[in-house]
């Protein structure tokens, strides 16, 4: 028998995520012991449907106990929720922050300063300008994107002790690592449990822990940007994380012209980088997803370029505007070109 909970989102909706978690803990069953299914777990937070399955006698234990971790760090870390941590940053200027939004804070900063602030938690006035917080998508106007301008910013989070301090009128969002910080922490959990098989997808992010019960790698579906029906590609992994940002993940029409939720730090808009997606293998869900939205902003040079120099151990599939799927040498033998319409190409390491 499968083991699965669902939780659905009425009316697309916002749960709230205790609320969330609560019907999650009363619809999971407890049944099944060490067999072959898996136990599942489902809840919507961070703005997206999460899976989480462990296979072994700890499963249930570990599948309950990341899901609880993980509506924690969403409630702390909520944009939109006013008793969250990152609400009273936003709203005040300064705030008492938690040990994980510490870390959370000085792990963006370190991507950041590393990919000329590709990354930058504080594009997040940009964001809600452009509607992407609430889904009242809008196109702001020249000036308005001129006055967030001076308020982007990374290097103006400062923190003293556990508080954390923006500049005047700045704001910042973790969208852009949150899920690969929680997907990563989902993984440490299970472990913990002694899980030596698991997965969790949360949205675009999945992280594997060890590999299937029959001994064969995990098998994770790269979509294809153009195709909502088709894979670009499928991936073979084991104890990783695969974390993909991409133009059809979350967009809007106006005008006749598509603006996906990607922005440039440097243009406050969306970034026009000449990719369609940035999927980013890594033993850390935090760092491939941080790395997924910069190297996304960044393009297909620039990404190479931090790929070869970087000193992070990463893998990367890029598929770009004009057809190609460029992907790294380490990841080579792991990939299956699904769509052959598009063009393959490997980096190699030198
Ligand atoms: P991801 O899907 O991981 O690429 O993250 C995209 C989300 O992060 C967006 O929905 C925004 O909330 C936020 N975001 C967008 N652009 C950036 C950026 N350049 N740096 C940091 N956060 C961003
Ligand atoms: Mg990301």
């Amino acid at each position: 028998m499968r083991r699965t909970a669902h939780i659905r989102r009425p009316g697309g909706l916002r749960i709230p995520t205790a609320l969330a978690v609560a019907v999650m803990s009363a619809a999971l069953c407890g049944c099944g012991g060490a067999g072959g299914e898996p136990y599942t777990g489902e809840l919507f937070a961070m703005d997206t449907f999460m899976r989480l399955s462990a296979y072994g006698q700890a499963a249930e234990d570990a599948v309950r106990a990341a899901s609880d971790e993980i509506a924690r760090l969403d409630a702390m870390w909520s944009v939109t929720d006013a008793d969250s941590e990152i609400y009273a940053l936003n709203s005040f200027g300064s705030a008492a922050v938690s040990p994980e939004t510490l870390e959370i804070i000085a792990y963006a900063a370190s991507v950041s300063g590393e990919t000329g602030g590709a990354l930058d938690i504080t594009v997040y006035p940009a964001v809600r300008a452009w509607g992407f917080t609430t889904d009242e998508y809008r196109v702001p106007g020249e000036g308005e994107l001129r006055e967030i301008a001076p308020l982007v910013n990374y290097r103006a989070v400062k923190t003293d002790g556990n508080t954390t301090a923006l500049a005047p009128g700045a704001a910042v969002d973790f969208g852009a690592l949150a899920k690969g910080y929680a997907s990563q922490r989902a993984a440490e959990i299970f472990r913990e449990h002694g899980v030596e098989s698991g997965i969790v997808s949360l949205g675009g992010n999945v992280q594997t822990v060890g590999r299937k019960p029959d001994g064969s790698p995990w098998n994770v579906a790269i979509q294809d940007p153009e195709d909502s029906g088709r894979y670009a590609g499928t991936l073979k992994t084991q104890d990783a994380a695969v974390v993909t940002s991409g133009v059809y993940q979350r967009y809007f029409e106006s005008g006749g012209k598509l603006y996906h939720h990607i922005i440039d730090p440097s243009t406050l808009r969306p970034a026009d980088s000449g990719l369609l997606s940035a999927t980013v293998v890594a033993e850390n869900g935090a760092l491939a997803d941080a790395l997924s939205t910069a190297l996304f902003v960044l393009g297909r040079e620039s990404a190479e370029t931090y790929w070869r120099n970087s000193g992070r151990d990463f893998d990367m599939i890029l598929i770009t505007e004009t057809g190609e799927v460029v992907i790294t040498e380490g990841i080579a033998d792991a990939y299956t070109h699904e769509n052959t319409d598009r063009t393959l190409a490997v980096l190699a390491v030198p």
